[in-house]
């Protein structure tokens, strides 16, 4: 089924395109705050008609309301409508190797609270366990007070394999604690919400479109870069999940065949080369081979443990040969990886984000260039390369974009 969240931003004024529309009018309203009917006509591109029927269904369904009257110059006052805020609240969870977070908020995203825990050791991820997945998400409704009749549903991102239909946890490499976990399902048993999981670069894609730079795109790819490096394909305006649920899995196509193993078994994948990861334990094995990385141990004041990719990117910047070496490594790495996405998919855009956004400086140049010259797109304009907006909430924003999502095609998950 086409869904009707993910079109081309614009309203279209047929009969059958009625959620199509509902998306268009709910996200106008967001991004105005406050708007008139004869507006969002003019911004939506719907007739005046349709706008004000859409606007009364919006009402009914409670999701958005009367927001005073505004004073238009020589015309006629007219209403403003505003999203409901209080019309619900959704759960967001961004599952990671090393950390949890769960964020609870209103629809308009304004209200924001976060419950996080970290494994101690980074190599430890075993001790981020289903238990505490349901602890975070219990203090954070408690910490919110918000009544439990107000939540709309919970959102989930993870890193892949993971099984989208039947809200299972594969095995992913590196997430020792996870094996075959059906999340969904416990978690709707625990809190009887409707639940959703999606692979994080997935849901940090339908982030991108629902709010980010994405919205008016609807081929493009999200390449998530922190731990790993995933890719989330959108096609046609939909994810593109593959057969199995694991396509756009850039970080593990081959780069090097006669490379060193990678975590999924294989060798010489991209993301050895290419994730944020990759940079610092680089770093590290030089520095242990006896090298010398001055300007970075003394952004960390000698203390090794404190070595991460935003320190090494610091002390790239200010000249580090051997912090310059690993970028350069990666930024070598990662135009490969994109020429290889593009030629493939043949993207309107490609969309950058998770921990690799401390380098945009170092790597934008490089990376846009490589489109430019290395993919077979001479002939029309080259692909654009974004770095995401979001930062590093753009898993979290994607896993609550899910629940949101879902919102449009059927609002009797709102319970009035
Ligand atoms: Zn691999």
């Amino acid at each position: 089924m086409q869904n009707p969240f993910f079109n081309d931003g614009s309203g279209r004024n047929l009969g059958d395109i009625k959620l199509i529309n509902r998306a268009v009018i709910f996200r106008t309203i967001r991004e105005a705050g406050a708007i008139s009917r004869s507006e969002l006509a003019k911004v939506s591109g719907l007739n005046p008609a349709t706008v004000t029927h859409i606007a009364r269904e919006l009402t009914s369904l409670g999701l958005i309301e009367e927001a005073g009257i505004t004073e238009s110059k020589g015309g006629r006052p007219s209403t403003l409508l505003k999203i409901r805020s209080q019309a619900g609240y959704i759960i967001a969870v961004h599952l990671d190797r090393y950390f949890m977070r769960a964020m609870i908020t209103d629809l308009n995203l304004e209200e924001r609270i976060f419950s996080e825990i970290y494994a101690t050791q980074t190599d430890k991820t075993s001790q981020i366990n289903i238990e505490n997945l349901l602890n975070i998400i219990d203090e954070l409704v408690q910490k919110s007070k918000v009544n439990e009749r107000e939540l709309v549903g919970i959102g989930i991102c993870a890193p892949g394999p993971l099984n989208v239909k039947e809200g299972v946890l594969l095995s992913p490499p590196n997430f020792p604690g996870w094996p075959s976990t059906p999340i969904r399902k416990i978690i709707e048993d625990r809190f009887h919400l409707p639940t959703f999981l999606e692979q994080d670069a997935n849901a940090s894609a339908t982030a991108e479109k629902l709010f980010g730079q994405m919205r008016e795109a609807d081929n493009f790819i999200f390449l998530l870069a922190d731990g790993g490096l995933g890719g989330g394909v959108m096609i046609g305006g939909e994810i593109y999940h593959g057969e199995e649920c694991t396509a756009g899995e850039i970080g593990h196509t081959t780069v090097d065949m006669n490379g060193p193993q990678c975590s999924c078994g294989n060798y010489g994948c991209l993301e050895l080369y290419a994730s944020p990861r990759s940079v610092r334990r680089y770093v590290l094995d030089q520095m242990e081979q006896g090298r010398q990385a001055e300007t970075l141990m003394m952004i960390v004041k000698g203390d090794s443990k404190q070595v991460s990719f935003k320190t090494i990117v610091e002390a790239a910047e200010a000249n580090d040969p051997l912090c310059l070496e690993g970028i350069e490594r990666m930024r070598n790495a990662l135009a490969a990886g994109i020429t290889n996405l593009v030629n493939i998919f043949d993207p309107e855009a490609i969309v950058v984000g998770g921990e690799i956004e401390f380098a945009e400086k170092l790597l934008y140049d490089h990376l846009v260039n490589a489109i430019k010259t290395r993919t077979l797109s001479g002939y029309k304009k080259p692909v654009q390369l974004y770095f995401s907006e979001m930062g590093q909430d753009v898993q979290i924003i994607g896993a609550f974009s899910l629940v949101l999502r879902e919102l449009f095609q059927n609002p009797s998950m709102l319970r009035k």
